[in-house]
């Protein structure tokens, strides 16, 4: 059998330096795991605009749409700021999201023990956390028409509109209850069905999808204002939430900052199956280029090795070594060792991008 495909999109900044350290994790995998890729690169972003003056060539789009899963580093920076907003870098990446309908975010929030102390809420509150929260990415009000401002007597008035269809709102949670059973098979969806029709809608698709597909996982319902409040109050109370474009952007930035460094964290877009069964995926790390950083080996590559974790578990269904991957980080994590984004007001000494990526493989070594 052809070993599974994936397609690499290091992009600008420190994208390619992150994505170096990725690159000896997959290889790891491939000598010592019996589990190799075929991996083929190609550019996204402010270096694909040089090379060919567009962020994004139709023959990459295209062969995003044929590999296994895509992995991206990070696009953007200052150089390309005076760019025409239609071959801006961040172009590049929101083209491969729309045309692979990657309508599924996944934003995992997930709290190493030796990190607690960077989380702004009490470190019992957070430690050991993993949760996931799953956010609908192509609908909702960031696209719904009419949209506008619009002038209405004699002032303006600014307008959104909230739409879901019901196939729309099903398909996500279809993901959500997917991901709940490689998870701890615990579902928290959330809306306001209090005071929105939409809302009222999403309650009841994801009452007859759970029904009627996925009664053996445990779904409950939540205003999204109080999930806001119990976010904060007791994380550890969910495993997988699954809620609208606005309310999980929201939703997910404030899950995500419980655990600290922005060089930490991990995303995952997932679309509908392929012939292959796998779902349209693409792998990043939430953070961008960092250019102040750029070059200059300070850069984390802990988030972009995690969104391969990511892809391990939901790609390719290899949960098992996602999860001696995340040990790994863990361990390098709980012998001390950090990159400058993760030294706390103490200091310490830094170690570089590529000390972190070797140090991970020493440890993947040690788990074998
Ligand atoms: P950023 O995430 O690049 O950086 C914010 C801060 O966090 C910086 O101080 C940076 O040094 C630090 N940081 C980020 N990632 C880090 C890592 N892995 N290790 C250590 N420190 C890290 O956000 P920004 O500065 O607002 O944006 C810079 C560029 O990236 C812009 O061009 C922006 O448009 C682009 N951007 C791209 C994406 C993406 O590709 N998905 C996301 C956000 C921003």
């Amino acid at each position: 059998m052809a070993n599974p495909s994936l397609l690499i999109l290091a992009g600008d900044g420190i994208g390619p330096e992150v994505m170096d350290e990725v690159k000896k994790v997959i290889g790891w995998y491939g000598d010592k795991r019996g589990l190799a890729f075929d991996v083929s690169e190609d550019l996204v972003g402010g270096c694909a605009y040089d090379a060919h003056g567009t962020p994004l060539t139709d023959e990459t789009m295209e062969k995003a749409q044929q590999v296994d899963a895509v992995l991206l580093g990070a696009v953007g920076g200052p150089k390309y700021d005076v760019l025409d907003f239609s071959v801006k870098p961040e172009r590049g990446l929101l083209r491969l999201r729309k045309e692979m309908d990657l309508f599924a975010n996944l934003r995992p929030a997930q709290c190493f023990d030796a990190l607690a102390d960077f989380s702004s809420l009490k470190k019992d509150i957070v430690a050991g956390l993993d949760i996931m929260i799953i956010r609908e990415l192509t609908s909702g009000v960031y696209f719904g028409e009419p949209r506008g401002i619009f002038t209405e007597g004699n002032e303006r008035v600014g307008i959104n509109t909230q739409r879901y269809t019901e196939s729309e709102i099903a398909r996500v949670a279809r993901s959500a209850f997917e991901l709940a059973r490689k998870r701890s098979n615990k579902v928290c969806s959330m809306e306001k069905a209090n005071v929105m029709e939409s809302g009222v809608l999403w309650r009841e698709v994801v009452t007859k999808v759970h029904a009627e597909e996925y009664a053996d996982v445990e779904l409950s319902h939540m205003y999204a204002d109080n999930g806001a409040m119990q976010l904060v109050r007791n994380p550890k109370q969910f495993d997988v939430i699954v809620t609208d474009n606005l309310f999980g952007d929201l939703l997910s930035d404030a899950a995500a900052m419980l655990t600290g460094s922005l060089g930490m964290l991990p995303s995952a877009s997932l679309g509908l199956p392929m012939a292959n069964g796998r779902p349209k995926a693409l792998y990043e790390p939430v953070h961008g280029s960092a250019p102040d950083i750029a070059g200059t080996g300070k850069a984390n590559p802990i988030a972009c090795i995690l969104s391969f974790a990511m892809a391990l578990r939901y790609s390719f269904d290899k949960g098992d070594e996602a999860t001696r991957l995340e040990d790994a980080i863990e361990k390098v994590l709980a012998d001390g060792l950090r990159t400058a984004d993760l030294l706390g007001p103490e200091g310490g000494s830094p170690i570089s991008t590529s000390e972190m990526g070797d140090a991970i493989l020493a440890a993947l070594d040690a788990s074998l």
